[in-house]
């Protein structure tokens, strides 16, 4: 069986006319896989019955099959999907956003218009009964949310070996192909009956896997999503270990997510110890290479930090981050670092990491703190990893499959 789901337009096209179909037929069934995000081939009923038929003798759709979901206390959910072959990778689901601003959504962090205005969010009117418009609402807003943010895996596993993440451990089995990372995303948005244009999704390419050592069929997934799916691209982050000649590669490209780099350190030494792939790029290679991606006013690099106690998380360290990205346009993200088992890290005090991140505020560097989503789920960043389940009441998990 050949896969539907994650052909472009043009193979789609080609995959018709030797059928002997007219191209029309293609749009149609571009249409239906992305647009409308049909699950079998049965229910394109755009299409002749015969067609339909025809193609199902060597073609199925196949969008990741969701095999089981755990459920978090703040809303957060982690799937484990599972592709054709029965690899699986996970994908987590959060509604409002994943704790920092990563995508261009300034208009809605405060209730102002442009021309100064205060106005009342719909779900402010509808807290004191005044009588609300909901025609435009999709099912996020019904839900009480303003958008929710997916987090996507590129590869089945990974093969970079950071010393801290949970992925690491194991090791690489497979990259994922276009078909199967935008196919994570169809899943999601079906199983939370989102509809683009209505409701605001945000995705970021930070799941398991190294996003830019996958680089064609990531780049291929985002095209299926931006033309396909309809979400765009300014509403996308990758998140890079640092792969230099991809991010050069990247900063060429046309449709292009904003970019997040996990530095992660402040000097070569301390980033060599927790990132090993530091041997092959240094910091100051990497920071060239993104110094090439065309930015506008609006663009900013975020660097991901994740705060390891007593490892990368002193004043001597920040005032290393500031120096490093002094006059880029820039801001960080500090990511307080996830236990996972058999990983040997502790988390830095809460007061470490507020004296990091106001040393690089006042230096005029904006930081943020990422709010653990899910941890209780095994959900956050770096604890995404096929086998492990968290210990936890049995009721939060849900088995959706055998
Ligand atoms: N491979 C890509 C994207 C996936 S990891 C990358 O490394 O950038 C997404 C983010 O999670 C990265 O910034 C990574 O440094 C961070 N991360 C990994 N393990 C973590 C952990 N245990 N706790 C907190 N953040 C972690
Ligand atoms: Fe791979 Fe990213 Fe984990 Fe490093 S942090 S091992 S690059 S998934």
């Amino acid at each position: 069986m050949a896969a539907l789901f994650g052909k472009s337009l043009p193979e789609l096209t080609e995959l018709l006319t030797a059928l002997g179909q007219k191209p029309y037929r293609a749009r149609q069934l571009w249409d239906a896989l992305y647009r409308q995000r049909v699950d079998t081939i049965d229910t394109i009923t755009t299409l002749p019955a015969e067609l339909r038929a025809h193609l199902s003798e060597d073609h199925a759709i196949e969008l990741p099959q969701m095999v089981q979901t755990a459920v978090s206390v703040d809303g957060t959910e982690r799937y484990l999907m599972r592709m054709a072959d029965g690899e699986t990778v996970e994908t987590v689901w959060m509604p409002d956003g994943d704790g920092v601003e990563n995508t261009d959504d300034a208009e809605d962090s405060a209730d102002h218009r442009a021309d100064g205005k205060l106005t009342f969010s719909s779900r402010k009117l509808q807290a004191n009964g005044l009588p609300v418009d909901k025609r435009n609402w999709g099912a996020l807003a019904e839900a009480g949310y303003r958008r929710a943010t997916i987090c996507i895996s590129s590869q089945v596993g990974c093969a970079v070996n950071c010393q801290f993440c949970l992925t690491a451990k194991l090791g690489i089995r497979r990259d994922l192909t276009a078909g199967e990372i935008a196919g994570q995303v169809a899943a999601v948005l079906n199983r939370h009956k989102v509809q683009i244009g209505k409701d605001r999704i945000n995705l970021v390419f930070m799941g398991m896997g190294e996003p830019f050592l996958n680089y064609d069929n990531f780049m291929k997934s985002v095209l299926l999503l931006v033309e396909g799916i309809g979400i765009p691209a300014s509403r996308m982050t990758v998140s890079t270990s640092g792969i230099e000649p991809a991010i050069r590669r990247f900063a060429t490209e046309t449709v292009r997510p904003n970019l997040a780099l996990s530095l992660n350190a402040s000097n070569d030494v301390v980033r060599e110890q927790i990132m090993p792939i530091t041997r092959k790029w240094k910091i100051e290679a990497l920071l060239d290479a993104v110094r090439t991606i065309p930015m506008t006013k609006r663009d900013w690099v975020t660097f991901e930090y994740v705060m390891l106690g007593g490892v990368n998380d002193q004043p001597v360290h920040a005032h290393e981050v500031l120096a490093l990205l002094k006059g880029m346009h820039a801001k960080v993200n500090l990511i307080v670092w996830n236990p996972g088992p058999g990983i040997a890290y502790t988390q830095p005090t809460p007061e470490d990491v507020d004296v990091f991140q106001q040393t690089l505020i006042r230096n005029g560097l904006p930081t943020y703190i990422r709010r653990p989503r899910g941890r209780d789920i095994y959900a956050a960043c770096g604890q995404l990893k096929r086998t492990v389940e968290p210990e936890k009441p049995a009721d939060a998990l849900v088995q959706l499959t055998a």
